[in-house]
């Protein structure tokens, strides 16, 4: 993928000490996002496997901020029972299936029930060991029958060019490297499969040491009786290096969780210009209380709407592209917008309502806050363990190792200090005048 994680260290503590935590930003919570989807993986599976899941996690959660929906996710397969799963209208597995037989009926009557699936690679091996019939028709009556080794780019041909998830994709691309599965039967045969990506047989010999030599070998395809895509793509650490592929699995997503298709038709994008309310949070907006204005972010448009005096007049600014998180100093009147796909802070001079200053703070701004008595404005990322300071003087950047993703931050001017909420449940301060950081409280959940 193009954003590749910077740390590996952080997202491994994420892995292991969060099982359900929210990947989206706080701009969605408790609102109306477009639909909930929440992700399983595992870590403790094949190391191509985990290190796939850290990339699709990181890439979900980019698109998530972009197309506005919520997602969640666990290592928890305990998590598939009917109390958890009602909350979403999209399961994803990217790694791993169940083993349970209370987690298979569950999931087995979420998706009689009208829920929706999008599985990754091994979340689909099946074998004779694997004893869950009703898997096997649910993906097509496919079981894993050989597969190709060492991963290798293969290119792929698009079958179905009507369906919602393939429409705007090349007639074929070159998949970057994979693991590739080959099923007996081919799910083809299933009259209630289509499918919508194949092997294409120029691909053949496909391996150096396991090769697949020839057949029908799909790799992307639906089963009409449910809502549900399967993507054989999951081994490695390229598999979100194409654009075309990314698209692919961006309009699985969509219409999946929401019916809709590729963002690009226009079809997902049912939000409006205006700061109306709808996917504001806490975080999105603030107020002035001197000036009496107050400063809206709009997510989708890049735009910051600011609503002056008595009357509410209101005109809006560019920003950077996904604005999601706003903070200000009403001492020196600067408000800071964290922009999650620029990865930049537009720092707005509130007396001239411009844009003064454009600040590089690292991939996927998630939280800005700000100290008034220190005059530092911080910026915590979504999945980094740092923390970004902007000295409100000069707008130089410094950077902090203050724990996993700071979900939440509040500053005290009167005590000069920030307090960090971590994605491990911990709580750190960080201090106005030196930066130093400590910790109150380390969770012990696991
Ligand atoms: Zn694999």
């Amino acid at each position: 993928m193009t954003k590749r994680l910077l740390l590996s260290v952080p997202l491994v503590g994420i892995l292991l000490w969060a099982p359900a935590t929210l990947l989206c930003p706080p701009t969605m919570m408790g609102e109306s996002p477009l639909f909930r989807g929440v992700v399983f993986y595992s870590t403790a599976v094949e190391g191509d496997h985990v290190q796939f899941a850290e990339d699709a996690l990181k890439f979900l959660s980019g698109i998530a901020v972009k197309d506005q929906f919520q997602l969640d996710r666990t290592t928890n397969w305990d998590d598939l029972n009917e109390a958890y799963l009602k909350k979403y209208q999209l399961v994803v597995w990217l790694n791993e299936s169940p083993k349970k037989p209370e987690q298979r009926l569950a999931f087995q009557q979420y998706m009689e029930h009208g829920g929706a699936w999008l599985g990754f690679h091994a979340s689909g091996y099946n074998d004779k060991d694997t004893g869950w019939p009703w898997f096997v028709d649910f993906l097509g009556g496919a079981v894993f029958s050989i597969n190709s080794w060492p991963p290798l780019p293969a290119k792929l041909v698009i079958d179905e060019r009507t369906h919602p998830v393939t429409a705007d994709l090349p007639d074929s691309y070159v998949a970057p490297l994979n693991e590739w599965y080959v099923w007996k039967p081919s799910p083809r045969l299933d009259a209630q499969v289509r499918v919508l990506l194949t092997l294409d047989p120029s691909n053949y010999p496909l391996g150096l040491k396991d090769v697949v030599l020839a057949g029908d070998c799909p790799v992307v395809w639906t089963n009409t009786k449910f809502k549900m895509v399967y993507m054989n793509m999951g081994h490695g650490g390229k598999i979100l290096s194409n654009s075309a592929q990314n698209q692919l699995i961006e309009n699985a997503v969509l219409w999946l969780g929401a019916g809709a298709a590729s963002p690009r038709a226009g079809v997902a994008s049912p939000r409006g210009g205006e700061a109306s309310g709808m996917r504001i949070s806490p975080q999105a907006v603030v107020a002035n209380p001197k000036t009496k204005k107050v400063y809206a972010v709009n997510t989708d448009e890049g735009t910051v709407t600011i609503v002056s005096g008595a009357g509410h007049a209101a005109k809006k600014i560019k920003v950077g592209r996904q604005p999601s998180t706003i903070g200000i100093n009403p001492l020196t009147n600067r408000i800071y917008v964290g922009n999650a796909e620029d990865g930049t802070v537009s720092v707005v001079n509130g007396s001239l309502d411009q844009v003064l200053a454009t600040v590089n703070v690292g991939e996927l701004p998630y939280v800005v806050a700000v100290n008034r008595a220190s005059n530092k404005i911080y910026v915590s990322k979504t999945f980094s363990n740092t923390t970004t300071v902007i000295d409100g003087a000069t707008n130089q950047v410094r950077t902090l190792n203050t724990g996993v993703q700071a979900t939440a931050i509040v500053s005290s001017a009167e005590m000069n200090k920030s307090y960090l909420i971590n994605q491990d449940d911990a709580l750190t301060v960080l201090d106005g005048p030196t930066d130093a950081t400590s910790k109150i409280h380390a969770s012990n959940r696991a």
